[in-house]
Formats: structure tokens, C-alpha cells, sequence
């Protein structure tokens, strides 16, 4: 069973990146280093006055380069902790995390995927730049980047990413696009230039390759309707960023009270649960402790496995239809109808 309870970090060096965004080598006090796979993010809890809140970031090292445990967090206008990180984290700083998760994964067997395509706007490079190191170093396919930025001076990893497309000439290609430049071919990643990349880099069926999308919501959108013309759905994956709130919230289908029984780090809990509180509003108000960040269905750190009853989900832009139907739900956006439910974590 996974260990959800609130760790230490501490920040062991802080690397500038870009103007606006910086790499933190993070390092677990109270526990080996975790076992993570490449794409996936680190949660970090923040304790304010306005009580607890949680910001997502995914790891931008490789697990298969036994590179030490690092995020790489870009500046937002007006965000309260990427702002806060940026300007005033300093090297021996703690911060605390619930933990490791996320979906947005390479397949088991690398080798499978004859072509890996990622497609990435500004700090959307995070998780694609963890799992392009670990094909390169581990595996033997072909990998194509499309990376959008403002411009070279702003593009994270941007050094980094030229050094390996000289080490592996034959086996990355990269595509940079910088919305300064007036050029349209070289500026924004519109659908038509989407296809014109996959018309000349797609070198394998589109079934044997695999896409990865990462970016700001309307960039993500224009990808995944331009690749479903041609690939098959299972082959995209996403890993979306944005973790507004959504502001309507549909009503299940029973809104009765059931009870949910939780099982987590070894203990079990029996709460009355009630529409419009979702079970983890529930929990939260009893001080359980389960791991969770956006609260609006969108980034999977709230994943849990329903063993008994009927659990019915507000939003899911997470789980595939596959995950569903075994039985994973997103905690943040789940009511239990036709009766008692049980949840495993
Ligand atoms: C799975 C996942 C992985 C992520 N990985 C990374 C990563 O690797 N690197 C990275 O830099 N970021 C990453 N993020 C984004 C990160 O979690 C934060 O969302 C980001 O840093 C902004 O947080 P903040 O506290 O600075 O901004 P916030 O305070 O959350 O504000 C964000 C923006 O929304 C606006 N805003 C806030 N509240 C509202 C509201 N109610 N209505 C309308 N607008 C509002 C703010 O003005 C601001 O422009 C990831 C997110 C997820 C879900």
C-alpha cells in the first residue's frame, strides 16, 4: 500500500533555467528517495493562513539517469507559489509534499512504440523532458519534440535539448517554435503546422508511435483534435496543467447520504457522504489525510480503486475508459449513489 502521509523535503540546489523559470533539487528527509516513473509530479503541500493548499510539478529528472529528484517550476502572473518559489525559496528550505503520482507514464516496454512524438508548450517540457532522457538512455526508439515557447531566451531546457540532439542526431529531432518570431511556419503550433510536422517526421504507422501533449489549455485542445484525424486515441496522452476550479459542478444522479468506507495508510475510516460534498471534502473536514491537489479532476493525484458499490464522478479528464472500468476513481469529484461504497487508495 502507498504511504500518503506528509513528508519533508529540502531544497538542495536551485539552478536557474530561463528569466522566469528555475530548477529545485529536492531531496526527502524522512525516508529513502522515492521510486518514481518519468512524467510523473510531486505534490507540494502549502500551510497558510487561509489553511492548506496544494501545487502540482512534474519531475523534470530521470529516474533512469539516476539523476537526483528535481521539479522545475515556471513564474505564473499572479500565482501565488510559483511567484513565492521563484523569488524567495533558498537552497536548505523545507517544503512539504503529500507524495508522488501521476498517470501521464511511458509504456512498460519502451521498445514497444517504434516513434515517441511529445508536443510541449512553456513549462509543459517538465514531465517530456524526464521521459525523453529516459528513451534515449534506455531504449532504442526514435523521438520527435515540438516545443513552444515566446522565445530561445525563454525556452527551459533549451541548452539541454540541443546537446542531446547532437549526441543522438539519428534518434531526436527537435522542433522549436518562438511566438516572436513573425514566420507563422516557426511561430504558433497551428493545426495545419501540426500536420505538416507529422507529414514529414510520423516515419513509422501512426499506431506504432506514441504522443505525448503537454501545454496550456487551448494549445493541449488544437494538439488532440489535429492527432485524433490520425492517431488512435489510446495513443495520446496528456498531462494538463491547468487546475482551475470548474465552476459547475452537475448534480448525481442519487444525492442521498451512503457511507464510504476508506482504506489508507493502514487504517480504515466510515464516513456519511452527501451530495454537493465529495468524498474527499468529506474526509478533508475529518482531517483524513488522503492525497489530492487540483480538486477538479484534472491531475490524477487523487486516484483511488473502488472495490464495492457505486461511485458516480462530477468530472474525469484523467482516467482512461480502461481505468474505469477497473474500478479507479478521482476521489475530488466523487459522490456515492445506489448505496455504500468502498474505496481502496
Ligand atoms: C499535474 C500537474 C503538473 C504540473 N507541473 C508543473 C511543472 O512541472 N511546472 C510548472 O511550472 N507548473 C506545473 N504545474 C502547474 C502548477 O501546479 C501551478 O498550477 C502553477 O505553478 C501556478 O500556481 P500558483 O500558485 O503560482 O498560481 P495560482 O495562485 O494557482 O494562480 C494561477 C493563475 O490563475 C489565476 N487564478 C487564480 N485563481 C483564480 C480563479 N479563481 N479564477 C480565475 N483565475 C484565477 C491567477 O491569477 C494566476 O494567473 C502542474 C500542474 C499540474 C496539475
Amino acid at each position: 500500500m502507498q504511504d500518503f502521509t506528509i513528508k519533508v523535503v529540502r531544497i538542495v540546489k536551485i539552478t536557474n533555467e530561463t528569466p522566469h523559470a528555475k530548477t529545485f533539487v529536492l531531496e526527502f528527509l524522512d525516508e529513502s528517495q522515492p521510486v518514481y516513473k518519468p512524467g510523473q509530479f510531486l505534490t507540494l503541500v502549502f500551510y497558510t493562513r487561509h489553511g492548506e493548499k496544494r501545487r502540482s510539478y512534474s519531475i523534470s529528472s530521470s529516474p533512469a539517469l539516476n539523476e537526483p529528484l528535481s521539479i522545475t517550476i515556471k513564474k505564473v502572473e499572479n500565482g501565488e507559489f510559483s511567484r513565492m518559489l521563484l523569488s524567495h525559496a533558498r537552497a536548505g528550505d523545507q517544503l512539504y509534499t503529500s507524495g508522488i503520482s501521476g498517470l501521464f507514464q511511458l509504456p512498460g516496454n519502451l521498445n514497444n512504440a517504434l516513434q515517441y512524438f511529445f508536443i510541449a508548450a512553456g513549462s509543459g517540457i517538465t514531465p517530456c523532458f524526464s521521459m525523453l532522457k529516459t528513451i534515449l538512455a534506455t531504449a532504442q526508439s526514435k523521438m520527435v519534440l515540438i516545443y513552444s515557447n515566446r522565445s530561445e531566451e525563454e525556452t527551459i531546457f533549451y541548452n539541454q535539448l540541443k546537446k542531446l540532439q547532437e549526441i543522438y542526431p539519428g534518434r531526436l529531432t527537435i522542433r522549436f517554435l518562438f511566438s516572436v518570431i513573425f514566420d507563422v511556419e516557426q511561430s504558433r503550433l497551428s493545426s495545419r503546422l501540426l500536420q505538416k510536422f507529422l507529414d514529414e517526421l510520423l516515419t513509422v504507422p501512426a499506431k506504432d508511435a506514441l504522443f505525448y501533449v503537454c501545454g496550456p489549455f487551448d494549445y493541449m485542445r488544437t494538439v488532440n483534435i489535429t492527432l485524433l484525424g490520425r492517431v488512435p486515441p489510446q495513443n495520446i496522452f496528456k498531462e494538463n496543467f491547468n487546475a482551475l476550479p470548474r465552476l459547475i459542478v452537475p448534480k448525481p444522479p442519487d444525492t442521498m447520504a451512503h457511507f464510504v468506507t476508506i482504506h489508507i495508510n493502514n487504517q480504515v475510516h466510515r464516513l456519511p457522504v452527501q451530495y454537493p460534498s465529495t468524498i474527499l471534502a468529506v474526509a478533508k473536514l475529518h482531517k483524513i489525510e488522503l492525497p489530492y491537489s487540483c480538486e477538479a479532476g484534472r491531475c490524477g493525484s487523487c486516484i483511488a480503486t473502488c472495490t464495492s458499490g457505486k461511485i458516480w464522478m462530477a468530472y474525469n479528464e484523467v482516467l482512461t475508459d480502461d481505468e474505469l472500468e477497473r474500478g479507479r476513481v478521482l476521489v475530488c469529484q466523487s459522490f456515492p449513489v445506489e448505496g455504500d461504497v468502498e474505496i481502496v487508495f
